[in-house]
């Protein structure tokens, strides 16, 4: 619950680094000290290495009593004791040893001490101080010199600098937020008015559809600082610590005022507080001080706070009424147009073909996020690179789609021809049953070349335009094209294959939420029987009715979706030579378009 993070880096670094650094000192000073130590020879050697010419330079240091000599390079210093002898001077003229002039420099024993007790101690501590700074930035300060520290990061428009124009699509978000950007520049406009700014706003919506740079935009278009913090770096160390950082985020925040505060995934710390037994009380401790703090301050001191969540019906009422986060605005998954220009806003970084045409590759990728708009723009520029490309093409974006969509061509993946067979007859059945019902071409693309996330096959649905209200009717074709598959295996072999979980999966879930939420049920009327729990993540749904009407629910799913099932297969019997065509052609191509499909289907 009240997790305790381990440092990034534990101590035992810290350690071995002190450890090499100092075998490294070792090794590089130790000779050189070495050198300046000196030797002590007795007088008869002296002058034998006088006689060889094995002395460099000597000085005679008549109140110590000794001489002190050098090699001819210099490097070892010799030192010997100074007897009566009165041929010295002879001796090293003789010998043309010079013995005036600068002195031998010797390592003082002050020197020696220094390095050798000294000098590591000090490195020793220099690195200990390096890396607790280190080791504090990167865990966010589990530190006991931190304690209660925030580790908001602070970003200045300069370093970040993102507008509105980098966040392509999500026109309704930027309007409302307009407002915001337009109070941060001229706070008094409103203040003389009588107006207050709201004080928190939810940006809300799936994943990866661009909260977070839409906050940054929100800063960057104001030109104000904006601080950034995780919800979930909030309640991550000891007890205490998450209130203690809100605080000091948000006194941070009013000394740069005017400015953006953001938090994302605002839901770790804004879960309903539910009252169970053995809840979390770090969470609820750092909310009630996010709420306080938000109470704390008056309307207009030009702290803007901005967070974003997923799961928008998790959050504690508490957080969202008026004076807190009282307006939500909607980041939805961008429509056509809007894939189009975060399309168009990530080629800019890349060098593409002149002839893409992006419509067609928005067309193509429905549903994606802007996350993964732009992750395929730069798994296009991938592939032109490893084929050697200058720049990327049509090909390459449409085949970068099914890789994010679908995941990487199994090169070496080989079906048996039976296989083969049951994938092109399957994908053929989906598309055949969906073209006979609305009469229009109902895929852009099947392949049948396996992929690695362990499709065999691979349908591209045409996108439907924009499309808000489906009738019962578009419900019904939808289920009987995803039993089609399966309805053309059980026509073409009479058997059944493992191929249609995902197709039955989805068959059923929507049959369900036609029964349970959509009021198309047989009897139930108007009754909500399901709640759906998270509408951007998944959509999971909680069952709201006695078990006498569960165990209804599941007759009539099941036997809608039978019925949907037998309707498909009729319209496939129907039209079996059109199956046993398109199938042959994707068998031997792997892989058909939507003209193609239409063209042969129009024969
Ligand atoms: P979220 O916070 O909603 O999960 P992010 O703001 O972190 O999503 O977006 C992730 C990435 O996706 C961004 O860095 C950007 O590259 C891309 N992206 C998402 N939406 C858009 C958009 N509308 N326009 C341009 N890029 C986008
Ligand atoms: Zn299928």
């Amino acid at each position: 619950m009240n997790e305790v993070k381990t440092p990034k880096k534990p101590l035992i670094y810290y350690y071995v680094i002190v450890l090499l650094v100092l075998m490294l000192f070792n090794f590089l000073a130790m000779p050189w000290m070495a050198q300046r130590q000196i030797r002590e020879v007795d007088y008869n050697t002296f002058v034998e290495m006088v006689k060889s010419g094995e002395v460099g330079r000597a000085e005679i240091q008549e109140q110590e009593n000794r001489i002190l000599f050098t090699d001819p390079d210099e490097t070892v210093i010799y030192k010997t004791a100074m007897v009566g002898d009165p041929d010295l001077i002879q001796r090293l003229l003789d010998a043309d040893v010079p013995f005036y002039g600068e002195e031998i420099e010797q390592a003082s024993p002050l020197l020696t001490f220094l390095l050798f007790w000294v000098l590591p101690i000090v490195i020793f501590v220099a690195i200990g101080q390096y890396m607790s700074k280190r080791m504090m930035k990167n865990a966010g300060g589990p530190n006991a010199m931190m304690f209660g520290k925030s580790n908001a990061k602070v970003y200045v428009k300069s370093s970040e600098g993102i507008k509105f124009s980098d966040v392509a699509g999500e026109d309704e978000a930027k309007d409302n937020l307009k407002e915001i950007v337009e109070y941060l520049h001229d706070p008094k406009k409103y203040q003389e008015i009588g107006a207050s700014m709201p004080k928190g706003i939810l940006l809300v919506g799936p994943p990866g559809t661009g909260k977070t740079m839409l906050a940054k935009a929100v800063a960057g278009e104001a030109n104000v600082p904006f601080f950034s913090m995780s919800g979930s770096e909030f309640v991550e160390m000891f007890v205490g610590m998450g209130a203690s950082k809100v605080r000091d985020l948000f006194r941070q925040a009013k000394e740069k005022a005017p400015c953006i505060v953001f938090i994302d995934e605002i839901d770790a710390i804004g879960k309903k507080r539910d009252g169970q037994l053995g809840g979390n009380d770090e969470r609820e401790q750092t909310l009630n001080q996010l709420l306080t703090e938000m109470d704390g301050f008056e309307g207009n001191n030009g702290v803007i706070i901005l967070a974003a969540t997923n799961r928008p019906e998790s959050l504690d009422p508490a957080l969202t009424r008026p004076g807190r986060f009282d307006r939500r605005v909607p980041v939805e998954l961008p429509d056509l147009k809007g894939r189009e220009d975060i399309l168009k806003v990530h080629a800019k970084k890349i060098k593409v073909a002149e002839d893409v045409d992006w419509g067609k590759v928005a067309r193509m990728a429905s549903g994606a996020s802007g996350a993964e708009l732009a992750n395929i723009v730069n798994e296009a520029a991938l592939r032109a690179v490893r084929d050697g490309r200058r720049f990327a093409t049509q090909a390459d974006l449409e085949e970068s789609i099914e890789v994010v969509i679908a995941g990487y061509q199994k090169k070496n993946a080989i079906l048996t021809d039976q296989e083969k067979w049951t994938v092109a007859y399957h994908e053929v059945g989906h598309a055949l049953v969906a073209a006979m019902q609305t009469h229009s071409a109902p895929v852009q693309k099947i392949t049948i070349i396996p992929r690695t996330s362990g499709a065999l096959g691979y349908t591209m649905q045409v996108e439907e335009g924009n499309h808000y209200l489906m009738s019962q009717e578009e419900l019904e074709n939808r289920i009987a094209t995803l039993t089609g598959g399966r309805a053309a295996e059980e026509l073409i072999f009479h058997s059944a294959s493992t191929g249609a979980s995902n197709d039955i999966e989805q068959a059923t879930k929507l049959a369900r939420a036609m029964i349970t939420r959509y009021g198309m049920s047989e009897g139930f009327g108007m009754v909500a029987l399901e709640t759906v729990n998270n509408q951007y993540l998944g959509g999971d749904t909680s069952l709201a009715c006695s078990a006498e009407t569960a165990a209804e629910i599941d007759k009539q799913v099941v036997s809608l979706v039978k019925k949907q099932h037998e309707k498909a297969a009729k319209i496939l019997e129907e039209n079996q030579d059109k199956l046993h065509e398109l199938s042959k052609y994707l068998y031997e191509k792997e892989t058909i378009t939507g003209d193609e499909f239409m063209e042969i289907l129009n024969r």
